[in-house]
C-alpha cells in the first residue's frame, strides 16, 4: 500500500495503517482552520512498530553499506523529482513561505545524499599489537533500533537528519514526527519505500506524544534515542533514557547572540543576521535571538535592522509574495505576546511590529525591540518567534558576559573585520556552533549540536553518523 499524504497514516512494518489511538486534527497555520483529522498510534500499534524494527535490524545491518547507500541515493532522487508537490504540503502543515519550504526540501535531500555517502565510511582501525601473532582491531557497528523524535519547525529537515543518519549507519528506526506536522515525514518514508527500503527498517508513528515517547524509550528493543525540541521535554526524555542507560542525542533550544563589533560591516550584518532572524518567522533553534551591539554603532544598526524588518511582506505561505509566514501554532503567538508585554512594561522601545495581526491565522510581524533592559524575560528565554531584542555593549568582556549569560549554548554569531577579534570571540563563546561574518551553520557536512541546556551529542558531519554507531575492539591471537 502506498501512503496518501492527504490522510496521515502510521507506517508500521511496511504497511500504512490508520492509527486507532486518540484522534487529532492538523491545523493550517495560515488560517487556523482544521486541515485533516487522523487517528494517533495506539499502544498496540507502537508494540507492532517495535517488533517490526527489531525484526528488520539484523537484515538491514547485514545489507552491505554500498547497497544501503544506493537505496538512500535513489530515495533522494525520488524526493528531488517530487519537490514541487512536497513544498506546498510542508507550507500547509507548518506555515513557512513556499520558497523556504522548497529550500528546506533541498536541504533535506542534501542531508540524505550526504549520509548515503558517509555510511560508506564507517571505518575501523588496526592497532599495533603487543605480541606476535596477534591482531587488534576496532570496528564500528550500528547501535541497534533507534527511537527518534522530531519537532514541527522543520518538518522535513529534522526528521531527515535522524532517519538518514540511523539508516546510513545500518540501524532500523522508529520516528515520531511532531503531531502538528507529520506529512513531510510520511513523504520521506514513502520515497524510501519506493527506493526499495525493506519493511520495518523505518517506521513512522505519532499521536499521544508523551505516551508514545515513554513506550518507545522504555522498550528493551530501542538502543538509542534522538530528540530535537524544547529543553523541558528533552530533559524529561533524557531522564527516561538515562534510567535505562540508553544513549541519547539531544538537540534542544538555543538563544543565539549576534555580537556586532564597532568594526563590523553593518550592511552585511543586517542582511545576513536579519534574514537568519526572520526566516521561518524566527522558529529556528539557531536563529539569532539577541543582538548585542557596540555602543558606537548601536543606533545605526537598530535603524537598519528596523528598516529591514519593516520591509518584510507578511502573509500566507502559499502566496508567492510572502516573505514572513504565520507562526506555526497558537502557542507561539501567546508566547510572543507575553515576551513583548514584559519587555514593554520594563521599558524597552518597540521600534517596529509588536502586535499580532488582526486576521485569521497566527500572524506576528517582524518586531525589533531596542534599549531592552537586562532584566527582561526575552533576554533569558528562547522566543522562537520574530522578535529581535537589541542591547548595547562597551567592552569585549561585557559582550562575552552578556552572550554567555544564558543557560543555552547552541548557535552564536559575531560580525567583525578584525581577525584577532574573530579568534578571541570564537574561543570565548560557550556554544556548539560559532558563525563569524556568516549565519550559515546548518550544513549536512558540519556538526550540529549544542552545550549547556541546548543538549548534547551531534547531528550532521562525521559525528552525526558516529551517533548511531558503537565501538567494538576485537583482539585476536593465533598460532
Ligand atoms: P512543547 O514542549 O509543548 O512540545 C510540543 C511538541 O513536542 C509536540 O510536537 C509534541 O510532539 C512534542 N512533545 C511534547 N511532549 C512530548 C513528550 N513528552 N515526548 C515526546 N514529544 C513530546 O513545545 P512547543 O510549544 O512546540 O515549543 C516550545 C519551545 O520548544 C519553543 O519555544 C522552542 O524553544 C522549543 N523548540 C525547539 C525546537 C528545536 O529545533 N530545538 C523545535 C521546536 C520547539
Amino acid at each position: 500500500m502506498t501512503s496518501d499524504i492527504d490522510i496521515p497514516r502510521q507506517l508500521i512494518g511496511g504497511n500504512w495503517v490508520q492509527g486507532n489511538g486518540v484522534a487529532r486534527n492538523l491545523l493550517n497555520p495560515a488560517d487556523g482552520r482544521p486541515l485533516r483529522e487522523y487517528g494517533g498510534a495506539s499502544a498496540r500499534q507502537i508494540e507492532q512498530a517495535l517488533d517490526a524494527a527489531q525484526a528488520a535490524f539484523p537484515l538491514w545491518r547485514a545489507t552491505p553499506a554500498v547497497e544501503r547507500s544506493r537505496m538512500l541515493r535513489k530515495a533522494a532522487v525520488l524526493l528531488q523529482a517530487r519537490r514541487d508537490e512536497l513544498a506546498p504540503v510542508l507550507t500547509l502543515e507548518q506555515g513557512k513561505p513556499l520558497s523556504e519550504a522548497r529550500t528546506e526540501w533541498a536541504n533535506a535531500i542534501e542531508v540524505l545524499e550526504w549520509y548515503a555517502d558517509e555510511g560508506l565510511r564507517a571505518y575501523g582501525r588496526v592497532i599495533p599489537a603487543r605480541q606476535a601473532n596477534t591482531r587488534q582491531l576496532v570496528v564500528r557497528e550500528p547501535i541497534g533500533p533507534v527511537a527518534a523524535f522530531a519537532p514541527w519547525n522543520f518538518p522535513a529537515l529534522t526528521p531527515m537528519r535522524k532517519i538518514a543518519g540511523a539508516l546510513a549507519a545500518g540501524c532500523s528506526c522508529i520516528i515520531k514526527p511532531a503531531e502538528e506536522t507529520p506529512l513531510s515525514t510520511l513523504a520521506i518514508a514513502q520515497a524510501l519505500i519506493d527506493a526499495g527500503l525493506p519493511a520495518g527498517v523505518l517506521n513512522v508513528v505519532f499521536g499521544d506524544a508523551p505516551a508514545i515517547a515513554q513506550q518507545l524509550i522504555e522498550s528493551p528493543i530501542i538502543r538509542k534515542m534522538s530528540f530535537t525540541g524544547s529543553t523541558a521535554v528533552g530533559k524529561l526524555l533524557a531522564a527516561q533514557a538515562a534510567a535505562l542507560a540508553k544513549p541519547a542525542t539531544l538537540e534542544l533550544g538555543g538563544h543565539a547572540p549576534v555580537l556586532i563589533f564597532a568594526d563590523a560591516d553593518l550592511d552585511r550584518a543586517v542582511a545576513l543576521a536579519g534574514s537568519a532572524k526572520f526566516r521561518n518567522s524566527g522558529q529556528i533553534c539557531v536563529a539569532p535571538t539577541r543582538f548585542i551591539v557596540h555602543a558606537s554603532v548601536y543606533d545605526a544598526f537598530v535603524e537598519r535592522l528596523t528598516r529591514f524588518a519593516s520591509s518584510l511582506r507578511i502573509g500566507p505561505g502559499l502566496d508567492s509574495a510572502t516573505e514572513l509566514g504565520p507562526l506555526a501554532n497558537a502557542r507561539r503567538i501567546a508566547h510572543a505576546e507575553a515576551l513583548t508585554a514584559d519587555a514593554r512594561a520594563k521599558g524597552a522601545r518597540i521600534a517596529c511590529g509588536g502586535e499580532r495581526l488582526n486576521r485569521d491565522g497566527y500572524y506576528w510581524p517582524a518586531t525589533v525591540l531596542s534599549d531592552v533592559p537586562p532584566d527582561t524575560n526575552i533576554l533569558q528565554e528562547e522566543s522562537f518567534s520574530p522578535l529581535a531584542p537589541c542591547v548595547r555593549f562597551n567592552s569585549f568582556d561585557e559582550a562575552m558576559q552578556i552572550a554567555n549569560g544564558v543557560p543555552y549554548g547552541l548557535a552564536t554569531y559575531a560580525f567583525t573585520q578584525s581577525l584577532g577579534t574573530a579568534h578571541r570571540v570564537a574561543d570565548a563563546l560557550e556554544a556548539g556552533m560559532v558563525g563569524i561574518n556568516t549565519c550559515r551553520l546548518s550544513l549536512a557536512e558540519l556538526p550540529f549540536g549544542g552545550v549547556k541546556d541546548s543538549g548534547y551529542g551531534t547531528e550532521g558531519g562525521t559525528e552525526g553518523l558516529a551517533a548511531y554507531l558503537t565501538t567494538k575492539s576485537i583482539s585476536l591471537a593465533h598460532d
